[in-house]
C-alpha cells in the first residue's frame, strides 16, 4: 500500500496546534522530565521520514524568502545543546492548510495556507517559527513519545487512542489515557508558546505578533471551514490568557533591547484587537448586537463589520474583507480608545422572519479591510 506523506505526519510531528484533550484540565508540570542521553529515536525517525516530507514541500527561499530570513535571525539567538546538530531549514508544504510542524532534526514545515496568511509580515513569520523552534530545542517529540510509552506501561494506553475500532469495554481506560495525553500535549504547547515569546523578543520581533497570529487564525473559522480548525479555536483564546506572564516578561525584554520599535527587525507591533462574545438583545424593531472590544497599538480607527453570510473570498482563507455595501452588512467605525469599548450594531427586523439566524459573525478590520479579529455570535435568542 502506498503511504501518503500526510499519513506519516502525525506520527512524526509535534504540530503547531496540538490542542486535542480537555481545555479545562489543570495543567500539571509533568513536562519537566529528563530525556535519557542515549535516546535517539527522535532523530532516527526524522531521518527515516525526511525524504517523504521533502518530496511534499518546497524550500521557503523560492516562495517566502522573508520566512527564511526570520528563521535565521531567530536561530541565531538559540543555544543548541552540544550533543545535537540541528539542520535548521524552512519548507513550505504544497497544500492550503493552516498548520506548521517541526521535525526533531530542525526542519520546519509551514503549510501553504498558513504561509499565505503570514505573507510578507516578518512578525507573523516569527510568531509561527519561534514556536516550532521551541519544540525542536526542547525535544518535545521525544517527551511526547516517552510520556506515551509511560501510559502504555501503566496499562492505560494499550491501544492507539481515538481508534474507532476499539471494543467498548476498553473505552474508559482509553478515555482516561487520551485525556492524560491531551493534558500533556497542551502543557507542551503552552511551554513552547512561553519560550517562543522570549525568543522573539531577543531576536527583535514584538511579542504582540503572537496574539495577532492567534486572532487571525480564529477569524478563519466559520461554518464552511474545516472542522479541525473549529476544534482548535478555543485553544487560541485559552492560550492568550495563559500566556500573560510570559508575555509581560517578553515585552519588558523587547523594550529593553529595541527601544525604537520601528527600527526592530519586525518593525512596529501590529494592531491587536481582543474581542469578547457579543451580547444580543431583541427589541421590537431590531436586533442589537453589543460587541465588547479592546485595542492595542491602534492609531486611528478600526471597523466592526457584521456579515450576514460567510464572506465570499478569493483565496481559501480570509485575510481581507471585501467591501460589499449592497449586501446588507453593517459597519461601525470606532477609535477603540477605552479599556473596554462597546460597539452596538443594529439589525432591523423584517416581520417575524429571523434574518439574524443567518448572521455569520462580527469581524474587526483595519482601514485596508485586513481582518484583525473575529467575535463569534452567541446563539440568537428567540
Ligand atoms: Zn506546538
Amino acid at each position: 500500500m502506498r503511504v501518503e506523506p500526510h499519513d506519516l505526519l502525525p506520527a512524526l510531528m509535534v504540530a503547531l496546534l496540538c490542542c486535542f484533550g480537555g481545555l479545562n484540565a489543570a495543567s500539571q508540570s509533568t513536562v519537566d522530565r529528563d530525556i535519557p542521553t542515549n535516546f535517539k529515536l527522535d532523530m532516527q525517525t526524522a531521518a527515516r521520514l525526511r525524504p517523504q516530507l521533502l518530496a511534499a514541500s518546497d524550500p521557503a527561499s523560492e516562495l517566502y524568502p522573508i520566512g527564511r530570513i526570520v528563521l535565521e535571525r531567530l536561530v541565531s539567538q538559540v543555544a543548541s545543546p552540544a550533543s545535537f546538530k540541528f539542520t535548521w531549514e524552512l519548507r513550505i508544504v504544497r497544500d492550503d492548510q493552516l498548520n506548521a510542524y517541526a521535525s526533531p532534526d530542525g526542519t520546519i514545515y509551514v503549510e501553504g495556507g498558513l504561509a499565505e496568511l503570514a505573507g510578507s509580515s516578518a512578525g507573523l513569520w516569527a510568531a509561527i517559527l519561534s514556536h516550532e523552534i521551541a519544540h525542536v530545542i526542547r525535544r518535545d517529540w521525544a517527551r511526547r513519545y516517552l510520556f506515551q510509552k509511560e501510559l502504555e506501561v501503566s496499562g492505560g494506553f494499550a491501544i492507539v487512542f481515538g481508534d474507532p475500532g476499539l471494543p467498548s469495554t476498553s473505552w474508559s481506560s482509553a478515555d482516561k489515557a487520551s485525556q492524560e495525553m491531551g493534558r500533556y500535549c497542551r502543557q507542551l504547547e503552552l511551554e513552547a508558546d512561553q519560550e517562543s515569546l522570549m525568543l522573539m523578543a531577543r531576536a527583535g520581533y514584538h511579542p504582540d505578533f503572537v496574539p495577532s497570529l492567534h486572532h487571525i487564525l480564529h477569524a478563519q473559522e466559520s461554518g464552511k471551514r474545516p472542522q479541525s480548525l473549529a476544534a482548535m479555536h478555543p485553544c487560541w483564546e485559552e492560550r492568550d490568557r495563559e500566556l500573560s506572564r510570559a508575555y509581560t516578561a517578553a515585552s519588558i525584554e523587547f523594550n529593553r533591547r529595541w527601544p525604537a520599535w520601528y527600527a526592530s527587525p519586525g518593525g512596529n507591533p501590529p494592531i491587536l484587537v481582543f474581542t469578547e462574545e457579543p451580547v444580543v438583545r431583541r427589541t421590537p424593531a431590531a436586533w442589537e448586537i453589543l460587541v465588547p472590544l479592546r485595542c492595542q497599538n491602534l492609531a486611528g480607527a478600526v471597523e466592526v463589520v457584521l456579515r450576514n453570510d460567510v464572506p465570499a473570498v478569493e483565496s481559501n482563507w480570509l485575510t481581507r474583507l471585501p467591501d460589499r455595501e449592497d449586501s446588507g452588512e453593517i459597519r461601525e467605525l470606532t477609535g477603540c480608545t477605552s479599556t473596554k469599548t462597546t460597539v452596538t450594531l443594529r439589525v432591523n427586523r423584517v416581520g417575524d422572519t429571523d434574518s439574524a439566524t443567518r448572521l455569520d459573525g462580527v469581524y474587526v478590520v483595519d482601514s485596508w479591510g485586513v481582518v484583525l479579529a473575529k467575535a463569534d455570535l452567541p446563539k440568537m435568542p428567540h
